[in-house]
């Protein structure tokens, strides 16, 4: 049976990266070993890292002024890294709040330093994203804080408000899903786990003017960016099977280019959107149309004690992943990246096919 895998993340691979690391597992490339064996400090490994930050750089448009790292921690660790290092004491965090990251996010700059809340969606639960041409952002903001794509809720900024000069971005779920004019932000950050690989590996992209702020003198090595970019050499073992995965999903990206990518994603997205849209009501979508995520379609069935037999009946047609986030309930499809329009099609498909026996 063929899987379609809605899951959030981790999530879908190209089926064409799962061939190739099977093929190349126990001898890579006529070292005699596999790569989940190789010394981080081997050319082998060398090759691979610089690599994939330089397809990476590539994909995003990212120029020489970007300072690139895989980190581990996921992006959870990146909610408490940027305020340790660029949140100083006579400053503030700006926050805008667009679902529970962006809240989990602000919580962790609370630990370090001022805060503040430019502006929230959390009163018509993250529906929609608050509008941009209100927000006051305090002076002595250290950076203001966004997440481009709310994984829980289903919005997305169609462009991103970097409304500071210092825009901080976590891309979590949706980085490298479509073209971006990333040159007014000056950090973004996502956990590899949905759009670029398996989880483990964090990529980081700082922008130098920020990355030339020195972190406070009492935070440890460990939690400061140059110790992990652009170092004369490994601090430590960084997430090497996790970055090998990540340059062969770099490679399939490249290999179609971000704006076909975007495309088949467009398309993926206005197949389950198009079927809530005429369902007459049976289906619900949660998130406002003028926000609706590409990545992550979520929506309810209007009588809610049906979503355990959907989600029941999914699974015994291959169909898994579409439990909504345990916060909201209801269902959610994720459609990252490496999803083939196909799935996406087989579940509108399924959709049509479970209101007309159900409603
Ligand atoms: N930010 C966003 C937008 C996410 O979707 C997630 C995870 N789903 C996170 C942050 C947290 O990521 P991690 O589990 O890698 O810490």
């Amino acid at each position: 049976m063929t899987v379609h895998n809605f899951n959030a993340g981790p999530a879908v691979l190209p089926a064409e990266v799962i061939t190739r690391i099977q093929a190349e597992l126990p001898n890579y490339q006529d070292t005699g070993i596999s790569i989940l064996e190789s010394s981080h400090r081997s050319k082998a490994f060398e090759t691979i890292n610089e690599r994939a930050m330089t397809r990476l750089r590539r994909i995003l448009g990212l120029g020489a002024e970007y300072h690139i790292g895989f980190l581990q921690g996921g992006a959870s660790h990146q909610f408490a890294m940027v305020p340790l290092n660029y949140l100083a004491p006579d400053q503030i965090g700006s926050y805008v709040l667009t679902g529970v990251w962006a809240e989990k996010a602000l919580a962790e700059a609370r630990c370090v330093g001022n805060t503040h809340v430019v502006a929230t969606g959390q009163a018509d639960n993250y529906a929609t994203l608050p509008d941009p041409s209100s927000w006051q952002i305090p002076a002595h903001s250290a950076y203001l804080h966004l997440t481009s794509n709310n994984t829980i809720y289903g919005t997305q900024w169609p462009t991103l408000p970097a409304a500071h000069p210092f825009t901080i971005v976590d891309m979590s779920s949706d980085i490298a899903s479509r073209p971006m004019n990333l040159h007014n932000v000056a950090m973004i950050y996502a956990g590899a786990q949905k759009n670029l690989g398996p989880a483990g590996v964090t990529v980081v992209a700082i922008r130098d003017d920020l990355y030339q702020r020195a972190a406070p003198a009492h935070v440890p090595a460990i939690l400061r960016y140059p110790t992990h970019i652009n170092a004369a050499s490994l601090y430590n073992t960084p997430p090497a099977f996790g970055i090998y995965v990540l340059d062969l999903v770099l490679e399939w990206i490249e290999a179609q280019g971000l704006e076909q990518i975007a495309a088949i994603n467009a398309a993926k997205a206005a197949a389950i959107y198009s079927t809530i849209d005429q369902s007459g009501g049976f289906y619900r979508g949660h998130s406002a149309h003028e926000h609706r995520s590409t990545m992550n379609v979520t929506f309810k069935i209007a009588d809610a004690s049906l979503e355990k037999a959907f989600i029941t009946a999914a699974e015994a047609v291959g169909m898994i992943g579409l439990a909504g986030h345990r916060s909201v309930g209801g269902l959610r499809a994720s459609l990252y990246n490496a999803l083939p329009l196909s799935s996406a099609e087989a579940l509108a498909q399924f959709m049509r096919e479970f209101q007309r026996t159900h409603g």
